[in-house]
């Protein structure tokens, strides 16, 4: 399963680039690990970035809205209406990934 884990840390460096500009945020430093609960987590305060690696599992789509939803976390820490309104803006179509993502786990 290890290649799985390779591949989704060669995915997301392209996506970090391609949204950094677009969303005016740049990351430090991402890391791909085995979490339980969450899909990926931020660090507001230092500028890193964690995905889960199961996402290797899900279509790149997925992936994308992931990063989206980390990198947004650079703008606005908490699930707040401002978080969910630059969600919408990035990400059109973000609660149509995300209810995607949750489907199965
Ligand atoms: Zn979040």
């Amino acid at each position: 399963m290890n290649w799985l884990r390779d591949e989704l840390k060669r995915a997301i460096p392209p996506l970090i680039e391609k949204w950094q500009p677009i969303m005016g945020v740049v990351v430090k430093k991402f890391f791909v690990q085995k979490m339980k609960t969450r899909w990926g987590s931020c660090n507001y305060t230092q500028g890193n970035v964690r995905f889960n690696s199961e996402l290797a599992k899900k279509t790149p789509q997925c992936l994308e809205y992931v990063v989206v939803h980390e990198l947004a976390h650079l703008l606005e820490p908490s699930h707040n209406a401002r978080f969910h309104s630059l969600m919408s803006q990035f990400l059109p179509n973000w609660k149509l990934i995300k209810a995607e993502l949750n489907r199965v786990l």
